[in-house]
């Protein structure tokens, strides 16, 4: 790609989001940072990419909303002239043995994990194809791929975003556009920070690599799937997760 290269990364005002925000910019991407409700940590993820000497602007949008990520993306291209990248990162979770899940969970977490990433894959898909390049990448979990108790809901999010991930890189391969998913396993943020210190134990205790990931080890792989060094690779599930689901 010549001239600036434009990424949207959705939640990336906090967690791993922020991350990823801060590791493209430093890689010379302009980057936009999505939020839905946290302005100021969006700002905070501005600020943090400034000092660094990385560009990028603040594009607070729902992504459960398709009128308004429509809106966002048409203004992004119209401002920045296009969309390299798209990170579908915003997610959210909620647990519980599946008898204990209710409908309202249900709809929180499939309109924010699922219909969210559908309704950006949807947004920028033409506009990628007309320009014959793009890399989507789609956050998936670990447990979308293993299962884990008290997560069917979430798993069956983040299984859909696989789903998501195989056909679409199938429907615009030929298009030039990459779409991959990451899997992350258990990553230090505000997602995970009320889990039970017993739970972080054993799980701990699991991990080949001794220790539980940072936001950081996710957007290096993220950073990677959308260089130059990853077009051809496309339709893949790259697991970050210490070797705890191999
Ligand atoms: P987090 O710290 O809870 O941050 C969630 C981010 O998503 C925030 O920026 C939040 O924005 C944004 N968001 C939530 N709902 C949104 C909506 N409707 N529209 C736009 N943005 C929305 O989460 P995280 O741990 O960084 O997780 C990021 C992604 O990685 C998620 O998809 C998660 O499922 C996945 N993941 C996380 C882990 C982990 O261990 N942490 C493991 C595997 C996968 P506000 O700041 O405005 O609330």
């Amino acid at each position: 790609m010549t001239g600036e290269r434009v990424a949207l990364v959705t939640g990336g005002s906090r967690g791993i989001g922020r991350a990823v925000s801060l590791s493209l910019a430093k890689a010379g991407f302009h980057v936009c940072v999505n939020y839905v409700s946290n302005e100021q940590a969006a700002e905070e993820t501005l600020s943090a990419m400034a000092a660094q000497g990385g560009k990028g602007e603040i594009r607070p949008f729902d992504v459960r909303d398709e009128d308004a990520v429509r809106a966002a993306v048409d203004g992004i291209i119209r401002d920045r002239g296009g969309i390299d990248v798209l990170v579908n990162n915003a997610g959210i979770w909620r647990g519980g043995l599946i008898l204990r899940v209710d409908r309202r969970a249900w709809d929180e977490v499939l309109e924010t994990n699922l219909r969210g990433a559908y309704n950006c894959c949807r947004a920028v898909i033409r506009h990628m194809m007309k320009r014959r390049w793009g890399r989507i990448i789609n956050m998936s979990s670990l447990v979308g791929e293993a299962g884990n108790i008290g997560d069917s809901l979430y798993s069956l999010s983040k299984a859909g975003i696989i789903g998501l991930t195989k056909s679409l890189a199938r429907e615009v391969g030929s298009r030039n556009i990459c779409v991959n998913a990451v899997a992350p396993g258990w990553i230090e943020t505000d997602m995970t920070s009320s889990i039970p210190e017993e739970i972080r134990r054993e799980t701990l205790e699991m991990i080949p690599l001794g220790r539980l990931g940072t936001p950081e080890d996710v957007a290096g792989v993220v950073t990677f799937l959308a260089s130059e060094a990853a077009g051809y690779i496309t339709g893949e599930v790259i697991r970050v997760n210490g070797g705890l689901y191999m």
